[in-house]
Order: C-alpha cells, then sequence, then structure tokens
C-alpha cells in the first residue's frame, strides 16, 4: 500500500484524502489542518489521523474531542509521498521540510511550476512522472483544457487554441470571497495564465486564454476554439470525446443549459459531494466551420477535475502503475467515476 499524507485538508485536500482512501492500493497515513473547523471533525469520522501545522494548538483540538497524532512534521516522516493541498503559495515555503526527509511530493495548481519543476496531466504526460520526486498537478481550469486539447491535437492537430474562461468567484464554503455584483477581468491583459500554463504541460500549443470572474461558486465555463491543422467533422469530434474517460458530453435531451442544472444532475447521480471530475461538454456547443474551425463549451468543476490527476500522479510517481490507462481506470473504477453522457 502507498501510504499518503495530505498536507492542508480544505477543498482538495479532503477530496483527495477521500479518493486516496477508496483506492485499492494507497491509503491515508494523516492529514493536516490549522485552524479547529468542521472539516477537522469530518477527518475524525472519517477516521484520519489529524495532525497539525502548529502544534501549540493541540489543546484546542482536544478540548473539541479530536485527537491530534503530532505535527506536520511527524507525519511527513510517516509518508512514502505527501500531497500538498495547502493555499496556493504556502505550499512551496513547505519544500524544505519534505526534502529534509527526501520525501516525494505533488504541489497543487496554486503553486507555480518551478516550484516542482514539473507539471502533471495524466492524460498527457503520465509517462514522464514515473519515478519522479516532484510534480505539480496544474490548476482546474489548465486541466480541462489539457485533457480536450491533448485529445484533438492528438488526432487533429492543433494549429493555434482560443479560450475564453468564465471563472466562478470562490468555492461554495468561501464565504469571504467575491465578487457580489460585478463582472471582474481577471486579470484585464492578455493571455491570462492559464495558457502559459497549458504550455507547462503542452509546450507546442499555440494558445491564448484570457479570463474573467463572476459572482457564482459551483463551476467555471470555457468558451474554446480551436483552429484544427487537418479536417474533421462534428461526428467525429463527438466519437473522439466518447473515447475519452474523463470527458463527459452533455446531451440535449437531459435540459441542462447551465452549471446550476449540471451540479443539481451530478447531485442527483450521487456523486460524492455532487463532484464533476471529468470535463462537461455541452454535446449541442461543438461545432466545426468550415472542417478545421472548432468550438465548443465545457464546464469544470473547479473543486472536482484535479482530483484524479492528483491520485494518478501518485501511482505514477511511485511507479505502481505501468501506464496512464492503466492507473486512470483504477482510479475512475474505485471512485465510480463513469463519464457522463
Ligand atoms: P483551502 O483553503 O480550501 O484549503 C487549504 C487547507 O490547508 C486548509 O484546510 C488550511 O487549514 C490548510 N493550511 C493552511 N496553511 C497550512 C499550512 N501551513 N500547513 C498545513 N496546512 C495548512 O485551499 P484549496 O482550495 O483546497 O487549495 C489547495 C490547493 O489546490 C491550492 O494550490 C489551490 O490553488 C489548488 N486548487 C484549488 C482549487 C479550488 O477551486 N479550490 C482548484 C484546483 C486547484
Amino acid at each position: 500500500m502507498i501510504k499518503v499524507a495530505v498536507n492542508g485538508y480544505g477543498t482538495i485536500g479532503k477530496r483527495v484524502a477521500d479518493a486516496v482512501s477508496a483506492q485499492p492500493d494507497m491509503e491515508i497515513v494523516g492529514v493536516s489542518k490549522t485552524k479547529l473547523g468542521s472539516e477537522a471533525f469530518v477527518a475524525k469520522k472519517r477516521n484520519y489521523p489529524l495532525y497539525l501545522a502548529d502544534i501549540s494548538k493541540k489543546e484546542i483540538f482536544e478540548v473539541a474531542g479530536i485527537p491530534i497524532a503530532g505535527c506536520v512534521e511527524d507525519m511527513i516522516q510517516i509518508a512514502d509521498i505527501v500531497v500538498d493541498a495547502t493555499p496556493g503559495g504556502v505550499g512551496k515555503g513547505n519544500k524544505p521540510l519534505y526534502e529534509k526527509y527526501g520525501r516525494k511530493v505533488i504541489w497543487e495548481g496554486g503553486e507555480d511550476h518551478e516550484v516542482a519543476g514539473f507539471s502533471f496531466n495524466a492524460s498527457c504526460n503520465y509517462a514522464e512522472a514515473v519515478d519522479r520526486q516532484h510534480a505539480r498537478v496544474v490548476s482546474c481550469n489548465t486541466t480541462g483544457l489539457c485533457r480536450i486539447i491533448h485529445l484533438i491535437d492528438a488526432i487533429f492537430g492543433v494549429k493555434k487554441a482560443r479560450a475564453t474562461i468564465v471563472r466562478r468567484g470562490g468555492d461554495p464554503g468561501d464565504i469571504k470571497r467575491g465578487p457580489i455584483d460585478a463582472i471582474v477581468l481577471n486579470p484585464v491583459t492578455i493571455p491570462s495564465h492559464h495558457g502559459p500554463d497549458v504550455q507547462s504541460i503542452l509546450p507546442h500549443i499555440n494558445i491564448v486564454t484570457s479570463a474573467m470572474i463572476v459572482p457564482t461558486t459551483l463551476m467555471h465555463i470555457h468558451f474554446l476554439n480551436m483552429e484544427l491543422e487537418r479536417p474533421a467533422t462534428k461526428e467525429q469530434v463527438i466519437e473522439l470525446i466518447k473515447s475519452h474517460s474523463r470527458l463527459g458530453l452533455i446531451e440535449k435531451s437531459t435540459g441542462i443549459t447551465s452549471t446550476a442544472q449540471l451540479k443539481e444532475y451530478t447531485s442527483d447521480l450521487l456523486r460524492p459531494r455532487g463532484d464533476l471530475w471529468e470535463n462537461g461538454i455541452f454535446k449541442d456547443s461543438i461545432s466545426v466551420l468550415g472542417g478545421i474551425d472548432l468550438y465548443l463549451f465545457q464546464a469544470i468543476h473547479q473543486e472536482a477535475d484535479v482530483v484524479v490527476e492528483t491520485v494518478d500522479c501518485i501511482r505514477a510517481m511511485t511507479g505502481s502503475a505501468k501506464s496512464a490507462a492503466e492507473s486512470i481506470a483504477i482510479t475512475n473504477k474505485a471512485i465510480g467515476l463513469i463519464a457522463i453522457r
């Protein structure tokens, strides 16, 4: 069993912990918190040993009935690999601690590529992650872009890609984030960081992205255009998308035309937390104009898509699956990911 520690048991960390626990070849040896809150009670219910970034707070947790197994440094020592899911920018400060004990580390997309020196997406570059010491699972938006662009590029060639990203303002539990009543250009300048981030995995792709933040928490929406090297039909693109286990297709007959209805759908499907781990591509939006100009809308659930990639990254870095296909199949089966069609 691969011993996994999750440093930072928040939006992403708690999902990674549950997905890891569901895998037949992995176990959670610890998760960490900074402050007492509801997630600490959930960790206790799930029997995840809880460690603290600041051990001087031990008593506060114990008075609330939550046993503390030790400090983060103790947790690092008993793990084969650490998933650092601390808030963006915090993770790089933990690097010396991981290096002190020679631990393999996965950072999430809030850290810069340079922290790990290697950025990961299971569909695109699994083989390059094998036996690595450090990796970064790219952000939710970059993950969603990489999955579809890589697939289309492999068959039809992508001459250039252009994406407009409508970003959620915060996660559902983030009561302090906004905007409440604005559309915020984020950034005003073009390109947004997402294009260069895609190139950290697919360096040859000519891509420009722009982004804005809107007052919603559920998901992001991408409007994606790819100019193809070789002609394609809409039907060929749909068949190709169906061949990818992490690209979902939203049919017109579901009546779903919004992130709200999509979230309701995944909740009704009894997905944990209503998570959409796959890209939610609106089938009717897929258009190929003049045979080479491909357009589509896709929904990206910010809290979920990177979770399955993180599990595959663990398998790649520990050399415990023969191929991306094998790891992806194990991960998907363990959590019940059958892409929506
Ligand atoms: P979060 O704020 O929800 O959770 C972070 C957790 O880390 C909290 O539980 C906090 O208590 C803990 N923490 C803070 N400082 C710590 C420290 N020094 N040591 C140990 N734990 C500490 O953050 P998140 O949204 O889960 O983001 C985690 C990472 O995942 C970031 O890199 C982020 O950019 C990335 N990411 C987030 C999303 C998203 O939409 N939430 C999507 C994709 C990637």
